[in-house]
């Protein structure tokens, strides 16, 4: 079936670290935006031969998009990248068709279970959507959540400070920056060198107390899915979200 498209004008458009790119679009039919935060939009970008279909995580939580009447997405720099070419080019005003939400990567109710979170690259947009929510968790409960978010360098940490302020307002909040090349000189306290993998294999971990989400690159998806299911993880506790690049 069809998808129902609408166009999104771009209202603003920011770097985010030296490889993605934040754009944030407004409805041009005025409709509010109604979404669950993790969930996804595609956007039918003219192609040279036909239509490419790219989806890309929601990074606003429905809050920013209640008062800005905008959501944001990041999109990371791709070599040779059909889409992305598009998407670096586009300028203030010019207008994009899109569908959606879709997606079923959003927080169900796990009474009394934590949360690790993990993420590589803009994988990390359905969490920074899911802020306030998080927040609204812990408040409420004696629940842990910790987030961990793999890039290359300290350049890459992208919505760094969003959630190290969480972190700060609420000590049940956990952020660490996984940085696979460099740490920042000197490090600082939320950064641990290597790969994401590493720090996910090093944290004690427990299948009858925590949920896990996964986000990003296939690869690290797999490893830690295997890795999980190793130590009896059961596979509805292991919410993932693979960026497959489409035809
Ligand atoms: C549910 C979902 C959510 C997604 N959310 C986001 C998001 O929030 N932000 C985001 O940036 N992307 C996201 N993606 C990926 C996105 O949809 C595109 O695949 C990506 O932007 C590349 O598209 P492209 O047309 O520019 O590259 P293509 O022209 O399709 O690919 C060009 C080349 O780059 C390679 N390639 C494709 N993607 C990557 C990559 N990520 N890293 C390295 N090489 C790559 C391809 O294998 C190919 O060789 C998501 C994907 C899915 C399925």
């Amino acid at each position: 079936m069809p998808h129902e498209l609408f166009g999104l004008r771009l209202v603003a458009r920011r770097p985010l670290t030296p490889r993605v790119l934040e754009l944030r679009f407004a409805r041009v039919d005025g409709h509010p935006f109604d979404y669950i935060p993790g969930q996804f939009i595609t956007l039918h970008l003219p192609g040279p031969e036909g239509e490419l279909r790219r989806s890309y995580s929601i990074a606003s939580s429905p809050e920013e998009a209640t008062e800005t009447g905008s959501i944001a997405i990041a999109v990371t720099e791709v070599p040779n990248g059909r889409a992305c070419r598009i998407l670096f080019g586009l300028s203030a005003g010019e207008v994009v068709q899109a569908s959606g939400p879709f997606g079923r990567f959003i927080l169900r109710d796990d009474p009394g279970m934590d949360y690790l979170l993990v993420a590589t690259g803009t994988g990390v947009s359905p969490y920074r959507a899911m802020l306030p929510s998080l927040g609204q968790r812990l408040a409420r409960s004696g629940r842990e959540i910790r987030l961990l978010l793999g890039v290359r360098g300290p350049d890459e940490v992208l919505y760094g400070q969003d959630f190290l302020d969480l972190a700060q307002a609420l000590p049940a909040f956990g952020f660490t920056a996984c940085l696979s090349r460099f740490l920042s000189d000197p490090p600082r306290s939320h950064e641990r060198k290597g790969y994401v993998q590493e720090t996910l294999q090093s944290l004690p971990l427990d299948p009858r107390r925590q949920v896990v989400y996964l986000c990003g690159n296939p690869e690290m998806i797999d490893a830690s899915l295997a890795y999980l299911k190793s130590l009896d993880f059961a596979l509805p506790a292991i919410r993932r979200e693979k960026y497959l690049s489409a035809n």
